[in-house]
Protein backbone atom coordinates (compact mmCIF):
# COMPACT_ATOMS: atom_id res chain seq x y z
CA UNK A 1 0.00 0.00 0.00
CA UNK A 2 1.44 3.18 -1.03
CA UNK A 3 1.64 6.17 1.53
CA UNK A 4 0.59 9.38 0.28
CA UNK A 5 2.06 12.80 0.54
CA UNK A 6 -0.27 15.07 2.62
CA UNK A 7 -0.59 18.02 4.13
CA UNK A 8 -3.94 18.94 4.95
CA UNK A 9 -6.05 22.28 3.90
CA UNK A 10 -2.29 23.45 1.64
CA UNK A 11 -3.27 25.97 -1.42
CA UNK A 12 -7.34 25.28 -0.59
CA UNK A 13 -6.57 22.76 -3.36
CA UNK A 14 -7.34 19.19 -1.10
CA UNK A 15 -7.29 18.17 2.27
CA UNK A 16 -4.65 15.55 1.17
CA UNK A 17 -1.97 16.39 -0.95
CA UNK A 18 -1.33 13.85 -3.74
CA UNK A 19 1.50 14.19 -6.24
CA UNK A 20 1.61 12.46 -9.44
CA UNK A 21 4.33 10.14 -10.60
CA UNK A 22 4.86 8.32 -14.02
CA UNK A 23 4.51 4.93 -14.50
CA UNK A 24 4.93 3.46 -17.49
CA UNK A 25 3.82 -0.34 -16.13
CA UNK A 26 3.81 -3.03 -18.82
CA UNK A 27 0.70 -3.60 -20.84
CA UNK A 28 -0.81 -6.96 -20.56
CA UNK A 29 -1.06 -7.07 -24.40
CA UNK A 30 2.71 -7.19 -23.72
CA UNK A 31 3.26 -9.29 -21.17
CA UNK A 32 0.38 -11.82 -23.09
CA UNK A 33 2.35 -12.32 -25.72
CA UNK A 34 4.14 -15.73 -26.04
CA UNK A 35 7.03 -14.01 -27.75
CA UNK A 36 7.88 -11.22 -25.40
CA UNK A 37 6.95 -8.52 -28.24
CA UNK A 38 6.52 -4.60 -26.65
CA UNK A 39 3.14 -4.90 -28.95
CA UNK A 40 1.82 -1.73 -26.65
CA UNK A 41 5.15 0.22 -28.39
CA UNK A 42 4.35 -0.67 -32.05
CA UNK A 43 0.39 0.05 -31.85
CA UNK A 44 1.14 2.86 -30.20
CA UNK A 45 3.69 4.44 -32.92
CA UNK A 46 0.95 3.91 -35.47
CA UNK A 47 -1.46 5.76 -33.40
CA UNK A 48 -0.04 8.36 -32.13
CA UNK A 49 2.14 9.19 -35.57
CA UNK A 50 0.57 12.22 -36.09
CA UNK A 51 1.73 13.27 -32.83
CA UNK A 52 4.81 12.31 -32.93
CA UNK A 53 5.59 13.79 -36.22
CA UNK A 54 5.87 11.02 -38.67
CA UNK A 55 3.96 9.89 -41.40
CA UNK A 56 1.88 6.99 -42.46
CA UNK A 57 5.34 5.06 -43.56
CA UNK A 58 7.50 6.14 -41.31
CA UNK A 59 5.21 5.17 -38.63
CA UNK A 60 4.43 1.64 -40.38
CA UNK A 61 8.08 1.28 -40.53
CA UNK A 62 8.82 1.49 -37.08
CA UNK A 63 6.24 -0.25 -35.43
CA UNK A 64 7.37 -3.61 -38.08
CA UNK A 65 10.81 -2.75 -36.71
CA UNK A 66 9.80 -2.97 -32.78
CA UNK A 67 7.92 -5.85 -33.67
CA UNK A 68 11.24 -7.22 -35.91
CA UNK A 69 13.38 -6.65 -32.59
CA UNK A 70 11.95 -9.82 -31.22
CA UNK A 71 10.26 -11.46 -33.93
CA UNK A 72 11.72 -11.34 -37.28
CA UNK A 73 8.32 -13.54 -38.49
CA UNK A 74 5.63 -11.05 -38.29
CA UNK A 75 4.08 -11.79 -40.93
CA UNK A 76 4.12 -15.46 -40.35
CA UNK A 77 2.55 -14.95 -36.60
CA UNK A 78 0.14 -12.16 -37.96
CA UNK A 79 -1.38 -15.73 -39.74
CA UNK A 80 -1.10 -18.13 -37.22
CA UNK A 81 -0.24 -17.25 -33.57
CA UNK A 82 -3.12 -17.83 -31.33
CA UNK A 83 -2.67 -14.35 -30.09
CA UNK A 84 -2.63 -14.77 -26.32
CA UNK A 85 -1.78 -11.08 -26.27
CA UNK A 86 -5.54 -10.70 -27.20
CA UNK A 87 -7.05 -12.35 -24.68
CA UNK A 88 -5.51 -10.07 -22.18
CA UNK A 89 -6.34 -6.65 -23.80
CA UNK A 90 -8.23 -4.46 -21.65
CA UNK A 91 -10.48 -3.60 -24.50
CA UNK A 92 -11.92 -7.12 -24.46
CA UNK A 93 -14.67 -5.99 -21.61
CA UNK A 94 -15.66 -3.09 -23.53
CA UNK A 95 -16.30 -3.77 -27.63
CA UNK A 96 -13.58 -6.42 -28.20
CA UNK A 97 -9.90 -6.84 -27.99
CA UNK A 98 -8.20 -4.97 -30.48
CA UNK A 99 -6.86 -6.90 -33.77
CA UNK A 100 -3.94 -7.11 -32.62
CA UNK A 101 -2.99 -10.21 -34.51
CA UNK A 102 -4.05 -9.00 -37.97
CA UNK A 103 -2.50 -5.26 -37.24
CA UNK A 104 0.57 -7.23 -37.07
CA UNK A 105 0.36 -9.12 -40.08
CA UNK A 106 -0.86 -6.21 -42.14
CA UNK A 107 2.24 -4.53 -41.09
CA UNK A 108 4.43 -7.84 -41.90
CA UNK A 109 3.23 -7.47 -45.32
CA UNK A 110 3.48 -4.06 -46.12
CA UNK A 111 7.48 -4.75 -44.99
CA UNK A 112 7.93 -7.98 -47.26
CA UNK A 113 6.21 -5.54 -50.28
CA UNK A 114 8.86 -2.94 -49.91
CA UNK A 115 11.79 -5.23 -49.05
CA UNK A 116 12.74 -3.59 -45.49
CA UNK A 117 15.41 -5.88 -44.49
CA UNK A 118 16.56 -6.73 -41.20
CA UNK A 119 19.56 -4.83 -39.45
CA UNK A 120 22.44 -5.08 -37.74
CA UNK A 121 22.23 -3.45 -33.79
CA UNK A 122 24.21 -0.81 -33.30
CA UNK A 123 27.73 -1.70 -31.97
CA UNK A 124 27.35 -5.21 -32.83
CA UNK A 125 30.37 -6.29 -31.36
CA UNK A 126 29.99 -10.77 -31.50
CA UNK A 127 32.75 -12.48 -33.28
CA UNK A 128 32.58 -15.65 -32.23
CA UNK A 129 30.90 -18.48 -34.65
CA UNK A 130 28.01 -20.42 -34.16
CA UNK A 131 26.45 -23.65 -35.41
CA UNK A 132 22.47 -24.15 -35.40
CA UNK A 133 21.00 -27.80 -35.99
CA UNK A 134 17.30 -26.90 -37.31
CA UNK A 135 16.03 -24.17 -39.24
CA UNK A 136 12.54 -23.93 -37.18
CA UNK A 137 11.65 -21.02 -35.72
CA UNK A 138 13.36 -21.48 -32.38
CA UNK A 139 16.38 -22.35 -34.66
CA UNK A 140 16.30 -18.90 -36.83
CA UNK A 141 15.35 -17.00 -33.72
CA UNK A 142 18.53 -18.00 -32.64
CA UNK A 143 20.90 -17.44 -35.23
CA UNK A 144 19.14 -13.93 -36.11
CA UNK A 145 19.92 -12.13 -32.85
CA UNK A 146 23.23 -13.81 -32.82
CA UNK A 147 23.63 -12.48 -36.74
CA UNK A 148 22.25 -9.05 -35.73
CA UNK A 149 24.97 -8.95 -33.12
CA UNK A 150 27.67 -9.25 -35.72
CA UNK A 151 28.43 -13.47 -34.90
CA UNK A 152 29.16 -15.86 -37.66
CA UNK A 153 26.27 -18.13 -37.78
CA UNK A 154 25.68 -21.41 -39.90
CA UNK A 155 22.56 -23.14 -39.71
CA UNK A 156 21.70 -26.82 -40.68
CA UNK A 157 18.94 -27.82 -41.82
CA UNK A 158 18.51 -31.24 -42.90
CA UNK A 159 15.34 -30.48 -45.13
CA UNK A 160 15.14 -28.54 -49.10
CA UNK A 161 13.58 -25.81 -47.31
CA UNK A 162 13.94 -23.90 -44.16
CA UNK A 163 10.92 -22.91 -42.01
CA UNK A 164 10.62 -26.08 -39.76
CA UNK A 165 6.83 -27.25 -39.48
CA UNK A 166 5.61 -23.85 -40.45
CA UNK A 167 6.87 -25.00 -43.73
CA UNK A 168 6.25 -28.68 -43.86
CA UNK A 169 3.04 -28.22 -41.20
CA UNK A 170 1.16 -25.87 -41.59
CA UNK A 171 -0.78 -25.89 -44.80
CA UNK A 172 -0.69 -23.30 -47.28
CA UNK A 173 -4.44 -21.94 -47.01
CA UNK A 174 -2.98 -20.79 -43.48
CA UNK A 175 -0.03 -19.45 -44.27
CA UNK A 176 1.20 -19.56 -48.14
CA UNK A 177 4.65 -20.52 -48.83
CA UNK A 178 6.27 -17.70 -49.96
CA UNK A 179 5.32 -15.41 -47.17
CA UNK A 180 7.02 -17.97 -44.48
CA UNK A 181 10.31 -18.01 -47.37
CA UNK A 182 10.07 -13.51 -47.51
CA UNK A 183 10.94 -13.40 -43.67
CA UNK A 184 13.46 -16.14 -43.83
CA UNK A 185 15.42 -14.75 -46.92
CA UNK A 186 15.62 -11.34 -44.88
CA UNK A 187 17.32 -13.75 -42.18
CA UNK A 188 20.14 -14.83 -44.41
CA UNK A 189 20.39 -11.47 -45.60
CA UNK A 190 22.00 -10.43 -42.45
CA UNK A 191 24.63 -12.89 -43.45
CA UNK A 192 23.29 -16.46 -41.92
CA UNK A 193 24.92 -19.23 -44.21
CA UNK A 194 21.81 -21.36 -44.43
CA UNK A 195 22.69 -24.78 -45.34
CA UNK A 196 20.14 -26.42 -46.50
CA UNK A 197 19.51 -30.50 -47.00
CA UNK A 198 21.91 -30.95 -44.38
CA UNK A 199 21.48 -33.79 -41.55
CA UNK A 200 23.15 -33.71 -38.66
CA UNK A 201 24.39 -36.85 -37.23
CA UNK A 202 24.12 -37.84 -40.79
CA UNK A 203 25.69 -35.63 -43.18
CA UNK A 204 27.95 -33.53 -40.53
CA UNK A 205 28.63 -35.18 -37.21
CA UNK A 206 28.09 -33.57 -33.68
CA UNK A 207 32.30 -33.77 -33.09
CA UNK A 208 32.60 -31.79 -36.84
CA UNK A 209 30.28 -28.75 -35.36
CA UNK A 210 31.82 -28.88 -32.47
CA UNK A 211 35.43 -28.63 -33.79
CA UNK A 212 33.82 -26.30 -36.40
CA UNK A 213 31.80 -23.70 -33.73
CA UNK A 214 32.28 -21.87 -30.73
CA UNK A 215 28.84 -23.26 -29.38
CA UNK A 216 25.51 -24.92 -30.70
CA UNK A 217 22.18 -24.50 -30.53
CA UNK A 218 19.76 -27.33 -30.64
CA UNK A 219 16.26 -27.15 -32.56
CA UNK A 220 15.37 -29.60 -33.89
CA UNK A 221 11.48 -29.70 -33.07
CA UNK A 222 9.55 -32.78 -32.30
CA UNK A 223 9.69 -34.85 -36.11
CA UNK A 224 8.13 -37.87 -35.08
CA UNK A 225 4.04 -38.99 -34.95
CA UNK A 226 3.47 -40.17 -32.00
CA UNK A 227 1.25 -43.60 -32.57
CA UNK A 228 -2.73 -44.28 -31.54
CA UNK A 229 -1.31 -47.76 -29.49
CA UNK A 230 -4.21 -49.69 -30.69
CA UNK A 231 -4.10 -53.38 -32.81
CA UNK A 232 -4.33 -52.77 -36.83
CA UNK A 233 -2.35 -49.58 -36.53
CA UNK A 234 0.51 -50.57 -38.55
CA UNK A 235 -0.06 -51.00 -42.28
CA UNK A 236 -0.99 -48.73 -44.89
CA UNK A 237 -4.17 -47.02 -44.55
CA UNK A 238 -2.91 -45.47 -41.37
CA UNK A 239 -0.70 -42.19 -41.39
CA UNK A 240 0.73 -39.84 -38.77
CA UNK A 241 -1.10 -35.97 -38.94
CA UNK A 242 2.56 -34.86 -39.81
CA UNK A 243 3.44 -37.15 -42.32
CA UNK A 244 0.31 -36.32 -44.33
CA UNK A 245 0.49 -32.99 -43.83
CA UNK A 246 4.27 -32.96 -44.92
CA UNK A 247 3.39 -34.65 -48.15
CA UNK A 248 0.69 -32.04 -48.83
CA UNK A 249 3.31 -29.26 -48.50
CA UNK A 250 6.05 -30.80 -50.59
CA UNK A 251 3.19 -30.91 -53.28
CA UNK A 252 2.99 -34.76 -53.33
CA UNK A 253 0.45 -36.51 -55.06
CA UNK A 254 -1.00 -38.34 -51.61
CA UNK A 255 -4.04 -40.31 -52.82
CA UNK A 256 -6.84 -39.12 -50.54
CA UNK A 257 -9.93 -41.67 -50.50
CA UNK A 258 -13.37 -40.79 -49.76
CA UNK A 259 -13.56 -42.16 -45.88
CA UNK A 260 -10.81 -40.26 -43.64
CA UNK A 261 -11.06 -40.03 -39.82
CA UNK A 262 -8.46 -37.95 -37.78
CA UNK A 263 -7.47 -38.75 -34.32
CA UNK A 264 -6.64 -35.74 -31.66
CA UNK A 265 -7.68 -32.24 -30.81
CA UNK A 266 -4.83 -29.99 -31.65
CA UNK A 267 -3.75 -27.96 -34.28
CA UNK A 268 -2.05 -30.54 -36.14
CA UNK A 269 -5.51 -32.60 -36.25
CA UNK A 270 -7.19 -29.87 -37.35
CA UNK A 271 -4.52 -28.71 -40.18
CA UNK A 272 -5.13 -32.10 -41.64
CA UNK A 273 -8.68 -32.87 -41.61
CA UNK A 274 -9.49 -29.39 -43.54
CA UNK A 275 -6.29 -30.21 -45.58
CA UNK A 276 -7.93 -33.51 -46.14
CA UNK A 277 -11.51 -32.17 -47.25
CA UNK A 278 -9.75 -29.71 -49.61
CA UNK A 279 -8.74 -33.30 -51.08
CA UNK A 280 -12.66 -33.94 -51.64
CA UNK A 281 -12.52 -36.33 -48.52
CA UNK A 282 -15.78 -36.91 -46.32
CA UNK A 283 -13.96 -35.92 -42.68
CA UNK A 284 -14.58 -37.27 -39.34
CA UNK A 285 -12.37 -35.81 -36.26
CA UNK A 286 -12.38 -38.21 -33.39
CA UNK A 287 -11.48 -36.14 -29.70
CA UNK A 288 -11.60 -37.75 -26.60
CA UNK A 289 -12.60 -35.29 -24.80
CA UNK A 290 -15.04 -31.80 -25.06
CA UNK A 291 -14.78 -28.85 -27.69
CA UNK A 292 -13.56 -26.99 -24.31
CA UNK A 293 -10.48 -28.90 -23.85
CA UNK A 294 -9.09 -28.88 -27.70
CA UNK A 295 -6.07 -27.39 -27.51
CA UNK A 296 -6.86 -26.25 -31.00
CA UNK A 297 -7.14 -23.01 -31.99
CA UNK A 298 -10.94 -22.30 -31.33
CA UNK A 299 -10.90 -19.79 -34.73
CA UNK A 300 -9.34 -23.08 -36.55
CA UNK A 301 -11.97 -25.32 -34.93
CA UNK A 302 -15.04 -23.00 -36.20
CA UNK A 303 -13.54 -23.11 -39.58
CA UNK A 304 -13.28 -26.96 -39.89
CA UNK A 305 -16.57 -27.02 -39.18
CA UNK A 306 -17.80 -24.98 -41.69
CA UNK A 307 -15.51 -26.50 -44.25
CA UNK A 308 -17.68 -29.35 -43.70
CA UNK A 309 -15.49 -31.45 -41.24
CA UNK A 310 -17.47 -33.34 -38.62
CA UNK A 311 -16.25 -33.54 -34.99
CA UNK A 312 -17.45 -36.64 -32.68
CA UNK A 313 -16.49 -35.37 -29.16
CA UNK A 314 -15.76 -38.08 -26.22
CA UNK A 315 -14.70 -40.98 -28.14
CA UNK A 316 -11.50 -42.98 -28.09
CA UNK A 317 -9.84 -45.62 -30.79
CA UNK A 318 -10.02 -49.02 -29.58
CA UNK A 319 -8.66 -50.86 -33.24
CA UNK A 320 -8.16 -49.78 -36.59
CA UNK A 321 -10.70 -52.67 -38.11
CA UNK A 322 -8.99 -53.69 -42.01
CA UNK A 323 -10.31 -55.89 -44.68
CA UNK A 324 -8.13 -56.90 -48.10
CA UNK A 325 -8.07 -53.03 -49.05
CA UNK A 326 -6.60 -51.58 -46.50
CA UNK A 327 -8.60 -49.51 -43.08
CA UNK A 328 -12.34 -49.70 -43.17
CA UNK A 329 -13.07 -48.75 -39.88
CA UNK A 330 -11.84 -47.17 -36.73
CA UNK A 331 -13.66 -48.86 -33.87
CA UNK A 332 -14.07 -46.06 -30.83
CA UNK A 333 -15.32 -46.47 -27.27
CA UNK A 334 -17.56 -43.89 -25.74
CA UNK A 335 -15.99 -42.01 -22.98
CA UNK A 336 -17.27 -39.45 -20.55
CA UNK A 337 -14.97 -36.95 -18.46
CA UNK A 338 -13.55 -37.70 -14.82
CA UNK A 339 -11.31 -35.98 -12.22
CA UNK A 340 -8.49 -33.54 -13.75
CA UNK A 341 -5.54 -35.08 -14.65
CA UNK A 342 -1.36 -33.64 -14.25
CA UNK A 343 -2.37 -31.48 -17.40
CA UNK A 344 -5.50 -29.79 -15.33
CA UNK A 345 -7.93 -30.85 -17.83
CA UNK A 346 -10.55 -33.26 -16.81
CA UNK A 347 -9.04 -36.95 -17.72
CA UNK A 348 -11.50 -38.99 -20.43
CA UNK A 349 -12.71 -42.21 -18.57
CA UNK A 350 -14.60 -45.20 -21.04
CA UNK A 351 -18.24 -45.28 -20.61
CA UNK A 352 -19.13 -48.51 -20.34
CA UNK A 353 -20.85 -50.51 -23.29
CA UNK A 354 -19.73 -51.87 -26.95
CA UNK A 355 -17.37 -49.83 -29.52
CA UNK A 356 -18.75 -48.65 -32.42
CA UNK A 357 -17.10 -48.85 -36.08
CA UNK A 358 -16.77 -45.08 -37.68
CA UNK A 359 -15.68 -45.79 -41.09
CA UNK A 360 -12.11 -44.73 -42.51
CA UNK A 361 -10.07 -45.68 -45.92
CA UNK A 362 -7.62 -42.89 -44.57
CA UNK A 363 -6.76 -43.28 -40.69
CA UNK A 364 -4.40 -39.78 -39.86
CA UNK A 365 -3.46 -40.19 -36.19
CA UNK A 366 -2.50 -36.76 -34.94
CA UNK A 367 -2.38 -37.34 -31.01
CA UNK A 368 1.01 -35.79 -30.45
CA UNK A 369 4.51 -35.67 -31.75
CA UNK A 370 7.96 -36.92 -30.18
CA UNK A 371 11.65 -35.74 -30.89
CA UNK A 372 13.65 -37.12 -33.51
CA UNK A 373 17.43 -37.85 -32.01
CA UNK A 374 18.24 -39.77 -35.19
CA UNK A 375 21.99 -39.53 -35.18
CA UNK A 376 21.89 -36.74 -32.11
CA UNK A 377 21.55 -39.44 -29.42
CA UNK A 378 24.89 -38.32 -27.64
CA UNK A 379 23.25 -35.04 -27.02
CA UNK A 380 20.41 -36.31 -25.85
CA UNK A 381 21.19 -37.37 -22.34
CA UNK A 382 23.12 -33.61 -22.82
CA UNK A 383 20.39 -30.92 -23.35
CA UNK A 384 17.73 -33.70 -20.91
CA UNK A 385 20.85 -32.87 -17.81
CA UNK A 386 21.90 -29.51 -18.64
CA UNK A 387 18.48 -27.56 -19.78
CA UNK A 388 17.36 -24.66 -18.06
CA UNK A 389 14.89 -21.98 -19.16
CA UNK A 390 17.25 -20.50 -21.01
CA UNK A 391 19.37 -22.62 -22.07
CA UNK A 392 22.19 -24.98 -20.80
CA UNK A 393 24.46 -24.85 -18.12
CA UNK A 394 27.18 -26.42 -20.98
CA UNK A 395 27.63 -23.34 -22.01
CA UNK A 396 28.70 -24.68 -25.49
CA UNK A 397 25.30 -26.20 -25.46
CA UNK A 398 21.93 -24.46 -26.20
CA UNK A 399 18.70 -25.64 -27.31
CA UNK A 400 14.72 -24.09 -27.59
CA UNK A 401 11.98 -24.97 -29.04
CA UNK A 402 9.60 -28.20 -29.74
CA UNK A 403 12.70 -30.44 -28.70
CA UNK A 404 11.92 -28.81 -24.77
CA UNK A 405 8.49 -29.30 -25.15
CA UNK A 406 5.17 -29.09 -27.69
CA UNK A 407 4.16 -25.55 -28.10
CA UNK A 408 3.75 -22.70 -30.56
CA UNK A 409 5.97 -20.75 -33.25
CA UNK A 410 6.05 -17.62 -30.74
CA UNK A 411 7.35 -19.43 -27.92
CA UNK A 412 9.81 -21.16 -29.71
CA UNK A 413 10.86 -17.71 -31.23
CA UNK A 414 10.74 -16.41 -28.00
CA UNK A 415 13.13 -19.60 -26.49
CA UNK A 416 15.71 -18.91 -29.36
CA UNK A 417 15.95 -15.67 -29.03
CA UNK A 418 16.20 -15.73 -24.97
CA UNK A 419 18.74 -18.09 -25.75
CA UNK A 420 20.70 -15.85 -28.37
CA UNK A 421 20.21 -12.95 -25.81
CA UNK A 422 22.00 -14.79 -22.86
CA UNK A 423 24.91 -16.81 -25.32
CA UNK A 424 25.33 -12.77 -26.21
CA UNK A 425 25.87 -11.77 -22.91
CA UNK A 426 28.27 -14.75 -21.73
CA UNK A 427 30.87 -13.92 -24.55
CA UNK A 428 30.61 -10.45 -24.27
CA UNK A 429 30.16 -10.21 -20.60
CA UNK A 430 27.43 -7.75 -20.36
CA UNK A 431 24.45 -8.45 -18.46
CA UNK A 432 21.54 -10.17 -20.47
CA UNK A 433 18.28 -8.22 -20.80
CA UNK A 434 16.23 -8.24 -17.19
CA UNK A 435 12.85 -9.78 -17.18
CA UNK A 436 9.76 -7.55 -17.28
CA UNK A 437 7.67 -6.67 -14.72
CA UNK A 438 3.93 -7.14 -13.37
CA UNK A 439 1.02 -6.36 -16.26
CA UNK A 440 -1.14 -3.21 -15.47
CA UNK A 441 -4.44 -4.11 -13.92
CA UNK A 442 -7.57 -3.40 -15.70
CA UNK A 443 -8.63 -1.23 -13.26
CA UNK A 444 -6.05 1.50 -13.77
CA UNK A 445 -7.76 2.07 -17.58
CA UNK A 446 -10.47 4.70 -17.62
CA UNK A 447 -12.34 2.63 -20.34
CA UNK A 448 -15.14 5.20 -20.77
CA UNK A 449 -12.74 7.52 -21.93
CA UNK A 450 -12.09 5.97 -25.09
CA UNK A 451 -15.07 6.72 -27.80
CA UNK A 452 -17.55 3.16 -28.21
CA UNK A 453 -15.77 1.33 -31.67
CA UNK A 454 -16.74 -2.12 -33.02
CA UNK A 455 -13.06 -4.37 -33.40
CA UNK A 456 -12.55 -4.79 -37.59
CA UNK A 457 -13.62 -8.25 -38.58
CA UNK A 458 -11.48 -10.35 -40.33
CA UNK A 459 -12.43 -11.18 -43.73
CA UNK A 460 -13.09 -14.94 -44.67
CA UNK A 461 -13.37 -16.05 -47.99
CA UNK A 462 -16.32 -18.21 -48.87
CA UNK A 463 -16.18 -21.84 -47.99
CA UNK A 464 -16.90 -23.06 -51.24
CA UNK A 465 -13.89 -21.19 -52.76
CA UNK A 466 -11.80 -22.38 -50.17
CA UNK A 467 -13.13 -26.10 -50.88
CA UNK A 468 -12.18 -25.61 -54.34
CA UNK A 469 -9.09 -24.01 -54.03
CA UNK A 470 -7.04 -26.14 -51.62
CA UNK A 471 -4.21 -23.44 -51.34
CA UNK A 472 -6.12 -20.40 -51.41
CA UNK A 473 -5.41 -18.41 -48.00
CA UNK A 474 -8.95 -18.50 -45.78
CA UNK A 475 -8.49 -15.32 -44.73
CA UNK A 476 -7.58 -11.36 -46.07
CA UNK A 477 -4.56 -8.91 -44.89
CA UNK A 478 -6.90 -6.07 -43.35
CA UNK A 479 -7.00 -2.91 -45.46
CA UNK A 480 -4.99 0.05 -44.19
CA UNK A 481 -7.90 1.75 -42.86
CA UNK A 482 -8.95 -1.08 -40.89
CA UNK A 483 -5.79 -1.06 -39.76
CA UNK A 484 -5.36 2.61 -39.19
CA UNK A 485 -9.02 2.16 -37.15
CA UNK A 486 -7.95 -1.23 -34.52
CA UNK A 487 -4.75 1.08 -34.20
CA UNK A 488 -6.88 4.19 -32.66
CA UNK A 489 -8.79 1.28 -30.09
CA UNK A 490 -5.66 1.11 -28.34
CA UNK A 491 -6.29 2.06 -24.68
CA UNK A 492 -2.29 2.08 -24.59
CA UNK A 493 -2.77 0.82 -21.15
CA UNK A 494 -0.05 1.63 -18.47
CA UNK A 495 1.54 4.30 -20.80
CA UNK A 496 0.92 8.35 -21.82
CA UNK A 497 -0.29 8.65 -25.61
CA UNK A 498 -0.19 12.00 -25.09
CA UNK A 499 -3.98 12.67 -24.46
CA UNK A 500 -2.70 16.06 -23.07
CA UNK A 501 -5.63 16.07 -20.27
CA UNK A 502 -3.07 16.12 -17.36
CA UNK A 503 -0.99 19.21 -18.91
CA UNK A 504 -4.66 21.17 -20.15
CA UNK A 505 -6.18 20.46 -16.14
CA UNK A 506 -3.18 21.47 -14.02
CA UNK A 507 -3.49 24.71 -12.82
CA UNK A 508 0.02 24.83 -11.25
CA UNK A 509 1.78 24.19 -14.40
CA UNK A 510 2.80 20.88 -13.16
CA UNK A 511 3.82 18.91 -16.84
CA UNK A 512 6.31 20.29 -19.22
CA UNK A 513 6.22 19.43 -22.98
CA UNK A 514 8.83 17.20 -24.08
CA UNK A 515 10.42 18.39 -27.21
CA UNK A 516 10.75 14.94 -28.90
CA UNK A 517 8.27 13.14 -28.06
CA UNK A 518 8.20 9.37 -27.70
CA UNK A 519 5.51 6.78 -27.60
CA UNK A 520 5.22 7.02 -23.50
CA UNK A 521 7.27 10.14 -22.93
CA UNK A 522 5.01 13.35 -24.06
CA UNK A 523 5.44 15.61 -20.79
CA UNK A 524 7.88 15.67 -17.66
CA UNK A 525 6.71 16.08 -14.25
CA UNK A 526 7.67 19.29 -12.77
CA UNK A 527 6.81 18.50 -9.07
CA UNK A 528 8.06 21.93 -7.76
CA UNK A 529 5.26 23.36 -9.18
CA UNK A 530 2.43 20.53 -8.72
CA UNK A 531 -0.36 21.71 -6.36
CA UNK A 532 -1.15 18.54 -4.99
CA UNK A 533 -4.85 18.60 -6.08
CA UNK A 534 -4.52 14.67 -7.27
CA UNK A 535 -6.32 16.12 -10.45
CA UNK A 536 -4.03 14.48 -12.76
CA UNK A 537 -4.38 11.17 -11.71
CA UNK A 538 -8.00 11.16 -11.76
CA UNK A 539 -7.99 12.51 -15.64
CA UNK A 540 -5.25 10.22 -16.69
CA UNK A 541 -7.04 7.40 -19.02
CA UNK A 542 -4.46 5.35 -19.09
CA UNK A 543 -3.37 4.69 -15.88
CA UNK A 544 0.18 5.98 -16.36
CA UNK A 545 -0.02 8.46 -13.28
CA UNK A 546 -0.48 7.19 -10.09
CA UNK A 547 0.05 8.79 -6.90
CA UNK A 548 3.89 9.02 -5.20
CA UNK A 549 4.87 7.62 -2.33
CA UNK A 550 6.34 10.08 0.42
CA UNK A 551 9.06 9.47 1.33
CA UNK A 552 10.04 8.32 4.60
C1 LIG B 1 0.40 -29.02 -38.24
C2 LIG B 1 0.88 -28.01 -37.27
C3 LIG B 1 0.16 -26.84 -37.11
C4 LIG B 1 0.62 -25.87 -36.22
N1 LIG B 1 -0.09 -24.72 -36.10
C5 LIG B 1 0.40 -23.71 -35.33
C6 LIG B 1 -0.27 -22.46 -35.28
O1 LIG B 1 -1.30 -22.25 -35.89
N2 LIG B 1 0.28 -21.49 -34.51
C7 LIG B 1 1.46 -21.66 -33.84
O2 LIG B 1 1.95 -20.73 -33.22
N3 LIG B 1 2.09 -22.86 -33.84
C8 LIG B 1 1.60 -23.88 -34.58
N4 LIG B 1 2.24 -25.09 -34.62
C9 LIG B 1 3.41 -25.29 -33.75
C10 LIG B 1 4.68 -24.68 -34.36
O3 LIG B 1 4.76 -25.00 -35.71
C11 LIG B 1 5.87 -25.21 -33.60
O4 LIG B 1 5.71 -24.89 -32.23
C12 LIG B 1 7.18 -24.62 -34.09
O5 LIG B 1 7.36 -24.84 -35.46
C13 LIG B 1 8.36 -25.23 -33.32
O6 LIG B 1 9.54 -24.68 -33.81
P1 LIG B 1 10.94 -25.44 -33.67
O7 LIG B 1 11.93 -24.57 -34.36
O8 LIG B 1 11.15 -25.82 -32.29
O9 LIG B 1 10.75 -26.82 -34.48
P2 LIG B 1 10.37 -27.14 -35.97
O10 LIG B 1 9.49 -26.13 -36.55
O11 LIG B 1 9.89 -28.53 -35.95
O12 LIG B 1 11.77 -27.09 -36.74
C14 LIG B 1 12.79 -28.02 -36.48
C15 LIG B 1 13.72 -28.08 -37.68
O13 LIG B 1 14.86 -28.86 -37.37
C16 LIG B 1 15.18 -29.67 -38.49
N5 LIG B 1 15.97 -30.81 -38.02
C17 LIG B 1 15.58 -31.80 -37.18
N6 LIG B 1 16.59 -32.66 -36.98
C18 LIG B 1 17.64 -32.22 -37.73
C19 LIG B 1 18.97 -32.69 -37.94
N7 LIG B 1 19.43 -33.78 -37.35
N8 LIG B 1 19.77 -31.98 -38.77
C20 LIG B 1 19.34 -30.84 -39.39
N9 LIG B 1 18.08 -30.38 -39.23
C21 LIG B 1 17.25 -31.04 -38.39
C22 LIG B 1 13.81 -30.05 -39.03
O14 LIG B 1 13.88 -30.51 -40.37
C23 LIG B 1 13.06 -28.74 -38.89
O15 LIG B 1 13.22 -27.91 -40.02
C24 LIG B 1 1.81 -26.09 -35.47
C25 LIG B 1 2.52 -27.29 -35.62
C26 LIG B 1 2.07 -28.23 -36.51
C27 LIG B 1 2.84 -29.50 -36.66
Amino acid sequence: MSTLKTNAGADGCADSLVHPTQGNTPAPCTLGCAGGNDVRQWLGIVAQRTKLGLSDAQAYARAWGVIADTNPFPATLGRICPHPCETSCNREAKDGAVAINAMERFLGDWAIERHLPLRRLEGASGGASIGVVGAGPAGLSFAYQLARRGHRVAVYEQREHAGGMLHYGIPAFRLPKEILQAEIARIVALGVDLKLNVAVGRDVSVDELREQHDLLFLGIGAGNAARLGVPGEDGPGVVGGIEFLNAVNRGEGFETPSEVVVIGGGNTAIDAARAARRRGASVTLLYRRTREEMPAIASEVDEALAEGVSIEFLVAPTAIRRDAIGPNAVMVQRMTLGEPDESGRRRPVPVPGAPFAVPARLVIAAVSQTVDWGGLEPLESAVGKAQTENGAPDHHLWSGGDMLGLGIAGMAIAQGRHAAETVHAMLTGTEPPRAQRRAAAARDVAADFYPASPRAPLIERPVAERIAQPDLEVHETLSEQAFLQEADRCFSCGQCHGCQYCFMYCNGGGFVRIGQAEPGAYFALALERCLGCGKCIELCPTGYLSAAEAPN
